[in-house]
């Protein structure tokens, strides 16, 4: 999937979850301990893949951060604010875990995909491993509300 539909599709999940309260059942705190541990090896691929990339925060809006703090407030997570005029970013780069911010984690621009050695498999993996995640919690979440 191309990085910009990937980015849609994370945010209509975002969206479809908005006002969801979660459930704290071991099934839904399973599959979170998952979403949490395979966003982190998303993560650490894209990050990898950008390297030493000047352009580091290329995708970061305000609207972006706003939508991230907003729907982390509804998991129950306060994320802590820095003076940065992007609020989230602090000494070491943006401080919200891949988690919490599904749609940054996920993006990956085209110059970075068309480098080569680029392991485009990998990556479609692990953003299906995400998906499906993401979609079993909201059927969790659709279950007790
Ligand atoms: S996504 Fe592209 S532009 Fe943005 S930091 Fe990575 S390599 Fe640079
Ligand atoms: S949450 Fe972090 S990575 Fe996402 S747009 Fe804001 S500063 Fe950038």
């Amino acid at each position: 999937m191309p990085a910009f539909a990937g980015i849609l599709f994370s945010l209509f999940i975002c969206a479809l979850k908005a006002g969801k309260s979660p459930s704290m059942s071991p099934r839904y705190q399973t599959l979170y301990n998952r979403k949490v541990k395979v966003y982190r090896w998303l993560y650490e691929f894209t990050f990898g893949q950008c390297g030493e990339c000047v352009s580091s925060g290329c995708a970061c809006t305000d609207r972006i951060c706003s939508h991230v703090e907003s729907s982390a407030r509804k998991r129950g997570v306060e994320l802590e604010r820095f003076a940065h005029p992007l609020r989230f970013i602090g000494p070491n780069g943006c401080s919200v875990p891949p988690h919490l911010r599904e749609t940054c984690t996920i993006y990956l621009c085209q110059k970075a995909q068309g480098t080569p050695g680029f392991d485009k498999d990998r990556y479609d993996r692990l953003k299906v491993l995400c998906s499906t995640l993401d979609w079993k919690l909201m059927c969790l979440e659709d279950d007790v509300t």
